[in-house]
């Protein structure tokens, strides 16, 4: 779960920078129509701005449900171990 949510974190990320780009260079040509692009970088801060929060508050310890607060091994709560892909 948190694999596939920083994969989509990083695409939002490159995909933000394509489309400023593309924004860049259609005003750097006079060209007002990239109105498609702004939206797409829209929804790409968004995602982002959610998976930020995800990743900060929604991870939860697979074994007690404590919330878990970084990105660490063991459980601050009951001292277990968490694997990546148990953290919900
Ligand atoms: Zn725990």
């Amino acid at each position: 779960m948190r694999k596939y949510l920083s994969f989509v974190h990083w695409i939002a990320i490159a995909v933000l920078i394509i489309a400023w780009i593309v924004i860049g260079i259609h005003l750097a040509d006079n060209n007002y129509d990239f109105l498609t692009w702004a939206y797409i970088a829209l929804v790409c801060m968004v995602l982002i701005t959610i998976c930020s929060l995800i990743k900060a508050f929604g991870a939860k310890c697979p074994h007690c449900g404590k919330r878990l607060t970084a990105d660490s091994k063991f459980c601050p709560y009951c001292g277990k171990e968490i694997k990546e892909s148990e953290q919900a």
